[in-house]
């Protein structure tokens, strides 16, 4: 019995990485058990685990997870695999139950903050009870040199259309676009790169420049980098 938790941003090949896992574990005769919830609708309407590249994996929709214990295809399982695991709220208790009590395997794959860094849904709740973690990264899509996105910038609806020129803006195609820290947090304070920065000096300085003896100095404010 083990638990995995696969987490990070928005295109950060964690569909792909499910439908590793379970090949890899059906090649040696495991049964496999994958979950996604019904309200994941974004190719398709048949409950299937689709990455972004649209291959597709058979699997079981639902709103909740409490319910499959009684599931057939559960009592056969060997492995149980939860996509979109963000959105569900008995994730916690039905996680207890496939590993401690019924001691099974299970890789939960999920968002681990929403757009504004918040925790997203019970994900987190899993960390202290899980075997292994690993933090997956997409690449950032303003960087365009392959730094790793960690996360997820949600540009607002009427921001994505076009800008003054009328020509669309980055992000015009999606609304949800992997960043790196830079350009997250510029993206989130647009004023960033007019913010004068703290003056400098040659000792105890902070990386963007304050002096961490500086009774103004707010190590929670973000300067600009
Ligand atoms: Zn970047």
């Amino acid at each position: 019995m083990s638990l995995e938790l696969l987490i990070g941003p928005m295109f950060a090949g964690k569909s792909s990485a499910i439908q590793s896992i379970v090949r890899r574990h059906q090649s040696l005769g495991w049964s496999v058990l994958v979950v996604t919830h019904s309200m994941d609708t974004r190719y398709s309407a048949e409950p299937a685990i689709v990455n972004h590249d649209k291959q597709t994996m058979p699997a079981l929709a639902t709103e909740k997870l409490m319910p499959l214990l009684d599931h057939a295809s559960y009592a056969a399982s060997r492995l149980v695999v939860i996509e979109e695991a963000q959105f569900f709220g008995d994730l916690v208790p039905f996680v207890k139950a496939v590993v401690d009590r019924d001691c099974k395997h299970c890789v939960v794959v999920g968002l681990d903050g929403d757009a504004e860094r918040r925790p997203f849904g019970r994900v987190l709740d899993l960390i202290p009870m899980a075997d292994r973690v690993t933090k997956l990264t997409a690449m950032c899509r303003l960087c365009k040199d392959g730094t790793p996105a960690i996360f997820t910038h949600a540009y607002a609806q009427d921001a994505i259309v076009s800008n003054a020129e009328g020509k669309p803006c980055v992000g015009a195609d999606e609304r949800y676009v992997p960043m790196c820290r830079k350009h997250y947090l510029k993206a989130k304070h647009s004023v960033f790169p007019d913010s004068p920065l703290p003056p400098s000096g040659p000792s105890g300085l902070t990386s963007s420049g304050a002096k961490y003896d500086d009774p103004t100095f707010d190590p929670f404010t973000i300067h600009a980098c």
